[in-house]
């Protein structure tokens, strides 16, 4: 493994790098304040990492150097000044510049909205959530690059660890939040939670119930967007904030045994699954049809001496829990959700299709009722795979690969896709003299299901045949025109 070097210098030579720095030190220095680059920014320093938010602290308002560095900065730049909040945030060629004064703060028991006083840069560093994000960096000119790490946060980065700089219990207990925060920097950083910082987390469980859903998710987010995400979601499961904030997910956990019949972990399978699609694909939404698309199994298990174990219709009862978890999570009741819930309900579809025989009508009406997700499907459908029985896996693969070739070759010869019935409603009531009525829908019904089966090609002259037969079957006569 690579031997983590880091070290001071490399907070200078970023500072160098970028004149906007120096600016804002050379402003300070006429002010009389001091002046530090602190938080995540410091941080991701020492990462490579870095983005154009950087975050300043000075001791006095940080709202009078702001408007002073937007003065200095000329014509190009803008300013936000958010009095309430005592910040100003300062925008240049790309770069936000967040000023505030350093602040010390205190908590009471039912909000994690402090008590803010003026502080010194020390109770600023001490307010932070972690030893790795309270670092400073001065860019007064007499000190400019050095860097002011009271709690070895730099030590933490070498070590990969997510600690916090005071008693753990006090830190989560004032923001819990902050236990969120833990569980997502160490799934986006693959760090680990230190030991008596993921025992307060464990303790302090219950003060989640204060922070807003929103804030929750926003965490979520993070962690599903991450390389792996399953290492946020096991921590979540360790720590049992998981059964608070998301208890349809902690239900898949465990193996109920009959008969000595078992069946597997749902939730590790879960876990398996969202992080191969998570290898394959930066949808964060296929992502989230990968946490959920067995999110039913535990509502619908059941025993059967024949069969064993059973889940049966899970995917249609999963595709109808995604709304009510979205809502819940405050995530987006959208065009999003509704592309999770309708892969929640196919997941099973290409499975099902390579248990059977693999005909083209199957694969049609399939590609017809994916549309556009097909691709999509397919992919959650293989990271579905993950039996332990490589036989299994061997058939499975097999077989997918055969539904594979099918819905190229389908795709090409039919355009089944995006489908649209060659012969319109309008055509049909037209042709019979029809006001809009279930005999339209029947005729159109029809029309798809022949195409779909393959008796009938997607092209309008046979479609149109093909309707007034089965109109006469019905009794209906064409008008003339
Ligand atoms: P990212 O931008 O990737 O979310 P970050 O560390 O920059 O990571 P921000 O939310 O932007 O996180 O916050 C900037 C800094 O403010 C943090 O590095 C930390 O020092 C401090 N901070 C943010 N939220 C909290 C909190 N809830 N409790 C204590 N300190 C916090
Ligand atoms: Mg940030």
């Amino acid at each position: 493994m690579q031997e983590l070097d880091y070290n001071g210098e490399m907070i200078l030579e970023h500072l160098e790098q970028q004149p906007a720095f120096r600016l804002v030190g050379d402003v300070a220095d006429e002010m009389g304040r001091e002046c530090y680059v602190v938080g995540g920014y410091v941080r991701d320093i020492f990462l490579d990492r870095t983005s154009k938010d950087i975050d300043f602290v000075t001791v006095g308002s940080g709202i009078e150097v702001a408007e002073q560095v937007a003065r200095r900065l000329g014509k190009h730049a803008t300013i936000a000044v958010f009095r309430n909040f005592g910040t100003a945030q300062v925008k240049w060629h790309g770069l936000e510049l967040e000023f505030v004064g350093a602040r010390k703060e205190s908590y009471t028991h039912d909000s994690r909205n402090p008590i803010v006083e003026d502080g010194t840069l020390d109770d600023d560093q001490r307010r932070r959530d972690f030893t790795i994000n309270a670092m400073a960096a001065c860019v007064n000119r007499d000190r400019f690059g050095d860097l002011l790490d009271p709690f070895d946060g730099i030590q933490d980065l070498r070590d990969k660890l997510i600690r916090t700089p005071l008693d753990p219990d006090i830190t989560f207990s004032d923001d819990p939040l902050r236990m969120m925060r833990a569980v997502r920097f160490a799934t986006q950083l693959g760090f680990e939670i230190f030991p008596e910082t993921f025992a307060a987390i464990e303790r302090n469980r219950e003060r989640i119930g204060i922070i807003s859903k929103e804030r929750i998710t926003d965490e979520l987010m993070k962690i599903m967007k991450s390389a792996v995400p399953s290492r946020g979601f096991m921590l979540l499961d360790r720590c049992r904030l998981l059964e608070i904030i998301f208890p349809e997910l902690a239900a898949l956990k465990g193996v109920s045994q009959m008969n000595g019949r078992g069946h597997k972990d749902n939730f590790l399978h879960t876990m398996q699954v969202l992080d191969n699609v998570a290898q394959q694909s930066d949808n964060v939404w296929l992502r989230w049809a990968a946490l959920l698309h067995d999110i039913a199994k535990p509502a619908t298990k059941r025993y059967d001496d024949k069969l064993g174990w059973t889940f049966h219709n899970h995917n249609f009862i999963g595709e109808k829990m995604v709304p009510r978890i979205f809502k819940r999570l405050r995530l987006p009741m959208n065009e999003k959700m509704k592309y999770v819930a309708k892969l929640v309900g196919l997941h099973m579809r290409p499975i099902a299709l390579v248990e059977e025989e693999v005909t083209d009508s199957a694969v049609r009406r399939m590609l017809f009722e994916a549309g556009d997700d097909i691709d999509d499907l397919m992919l959650l459908c293989a990271a579905d795979i993950t039996s332990k029985n490589r036989e299994k896996v061997r058939r499975y693969r097999e077989n997918y690969d055969l539904v594979r070739r099918k819905l190229v070759e389908l795709e090409e010869k039919d355009r089944i896709r995006n489908f649209q019935p060659p012969v319109t409603g309008e055509e049909i009531m037209q042709t019979f003299d029809l006001q809009p009525c279930a005999t339209v829908g029947k005729i159109k019904e029809a029309i798809k299901n022949a195409i779909l089966d393959g008796k009938l090609a997607n092209d309008h002259d046979e479609a149109r045949n093909y309707m007034l037969a089965v109109a006469a079957e019905m009794g209906l006569i064409p008008v003339n025109d």
